[in-house]
């Protein structure tokens, strides 16, 4: 009965965050709160558990690596009010966690954690032994019948049975959406892969939390996707982007509205880093050394860099930006015809209206460029910036549907790489694109018309 009305509590308190203060304008990237996920006897977290892991707990692993990446942090941008959840081992509720972040107004949230699965079990012979079993036969009839049974030995083998490690490795990135699961998630689910999404709390209240259930928790979930869903993607995006150079497996961005509760409850962007799979003998072992721990809170700290950078560029309007004016059509499509589309990406929407917002992926730089879409200009030379430009598309049924990016000019840093998030009413793409003076860049959008 009583866990019914806790998530509404929950919800309103965490509701009354968001509206008292608002950090989310803030123009300067000053305060960041560093989460090591779990903690105390209460909460340790996934252990290794497989035969002959380290038995490390994610509790210890995420200290270390939080520690570090705190160092790193402040080492790299000694500007930056960089501020712990914890320095030690001690339990907190997420409650607490979301509170002190709040508290000491955090305009970032980073949750430092490390992923497990279920293990399967595997068994090995590791010898035989002798076992006596029994024929029987019997003699006499009616109420003399007797049964006499006949000893004889057997060899038998003896197994053992041992925990086998986790096949799954990499990290992945989590923010918190108040819609869906995302695409890419839910074909990890579909396949059957040993894979648990991990959540952040033991408490049964919080994990099934359900946005969508009351109407307090539908407003909490827009209010935090209006101000903070965008950015904590961006950081998400730069984060897998920045693991992927170190050569580690990255699993990319997954969006979850279930089970990181702490992600939400902060009035800040927030991501939550899954460093590794601690039931992986591989990840383990990286998670848990110095270099891995070191290398995980310098990908984290590149990612903080440049996303500080584009957050903090895009607040003031570039000259580019601001002398761009749109140019004649026909003076574009003649430069635009002129280039050959050399990337070209194929994506599969299920309606014939999507949405499309448009964003500078990396630094902004004051890229301009114009989109074409089924060979008319939609996108007259604009400024590519952290904010995104939306546009909408009608596809048309039956034909090759053709979005072309043509780069305007290059900005600072060659080539002009577009980030298009797009929306098909169901589900959320991220497409990246890069053209150049001498390319367009395209994406061919293939629209399935659904007979019920
Ligand atoms: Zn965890």
């Amino acid at each position: 009965m009583l866990k019914n009305k806790v998530p509404v509590l929950v919800c309103i308190a965490a509701f009354n965050l968001l509206i008292l203060s608002d950090t989310f304008s803030q123009k300067k990237l000053t305060t960041i709160i560093v989460d090591a996920g779990h903690g105390g006897t209460k909460d340790p977290g996934a252990t290794g558990q497989y035969e002959n892991s380290l038995r490390s707990k994610e509790k210890d692993v995420t200290l270390a690596i939080s520690l570090k990446l705190i160092a790193e942090l402040k080492k790299q941008m000694p500007e930056l009010n960089v501020k712990p959840t914890r320095t030690t081992d001690i339990y907190q509720d997420p409650r607490e966690k979301a509170r002190i972040a709040n508290e000491l107004g955090g305009q970032l949230f980073l949750c430092i954690h490390a992923d497990s699965g279920p293990l399967k079990t595997g068994s090995r012979q590791i010898g035989t032994r002798e076992e006596t079993r029994y024929k029987y036969t019997y003699t006499g009839k009616g109420k003399k019948r007797k049964k006499i049974p006949h000893p004889y030995t057997v060899t038998v083998p003896v197994y053992e049975y041992f925990k086998k490690p986790l096949e799954r490795s990499g990290t992945s990135v989590w923010i918190f959406a108040p819609h869906k699961t995302s695409e890419k998630l839910q074909a990890i689910l579909d396949g059957g892969e040993d894979f648990e999404i991990e959540t952040d709390t033991t408490d049964a209240a919080l994990n099934d939390f359900d946005f969508k259930k009351s109407p307090e928790g539908r407003a909490l979930a827009q209010i935090y996707a209006d101000r903070f869903q965008l950015r904590s993607d961006r950081l998400a995006t730069f984060v897998n982007d920045e693991i992927e150079k170190t050569g580690r497996r990255a699993l990319g961005v997954s969006q979850r509205q279930k089970g990181i509760w702490v992600l939400q409850a902060t009035n800040m962007p927030a991501i939550l880093v899954e460093t590794g799979f601690i039931n992986n003998p591989e990840d383990e072992r990286y998670i848990n050394s110095e270099k891995g721990q070191q290398e995980i809170a310098e990908a984290i700290t590149a990612a903080v860099k440049r996303y500080k950078q584009q957050i903090e560029n895009s607040n003031k309007p570039t000259a580019v930006a601001e002398t761009a004016k749109p140019k004649e059509e026909k003076e574009v499509t003649a430069a635009f015809e002129s280039r050959p589309t050399k990337e070209a990406k194929v994506l599969q929407v299920k309606s014939d209206k999507v949405r499309v917002e448009l964003f500078d992926d990396g630094e902004v730089d004051g890229d301009n460029v114009s989109v074409y879409f089924n060979k008319n200009l939609v996108v007259n030379n604009k400024a590519l910036t952290a904010n995104g430009y939306v546009f909408n598309l009608e596809l048309v049924p039956g034909k090759t549907n053709e979005l072309v990016l043509f780069a305007d000019n290059l900005g600072t840093i060659p080539p002009n790489t577009a980030l298009m998030v797009i929306t098909d009413g169901t589900s959320r793409y991220e497409v990246r694109l890069a053209a150049d003076l001498k390319n367009n860049a395209s994406i061919r959008f293939e629209f399935k018309q659904q007979h019920p």
